[in-house]
């Protein structure tokens, strides 16, 4: 299980850089190199998209590989690395030694 999520986990981070963020870089280097507005706005509309894109990606992928229980809601859909929904231990979470848990 515990694999399993972390596949997840990268696919989606995966997902959202090349949709999201490609866009989003691209659009800063227009801006940069001062491009005609209508590729601007190109690039703009391109990054909505992929922002939306990358939104519903997660929503559909993101969720527990046990129960299906959706591991996006409220950003934390896990306690502990245990999921909510059914208990299934999805990732051992690390402690720093200020006492902080890295998801
Ligand atoms: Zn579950």
């Amino acid at each position: 299980m515990e694999l399993e999520y972390r596949r997840r986990r990268t696919r989606v981070f995966r997902f959202v850089m090349l949709c999201a963020l490609l866009p989003f870089g691209l659009e800063m280097l227009f801006v940069y190199v001062s491009a005609p507005p209508l590729l601007l706005s190109a690039g703009m509309a391109a990054t909505m998209i992929g922002i939306v894109a990358s939104n519903v990606y997660i929503w559909r992928v993101w969720k527990c590989p046990a129960c299906g229980f959706k591991l996006w809601v409220g950003g934390k859909g896990t306690l502990g690395g245990k999921c909510l929904g059914c208990g299934t231990q999805l990732y051992v979470p690390r402690r720093s030694k200020s006492g902080r848990v890295y998801p």
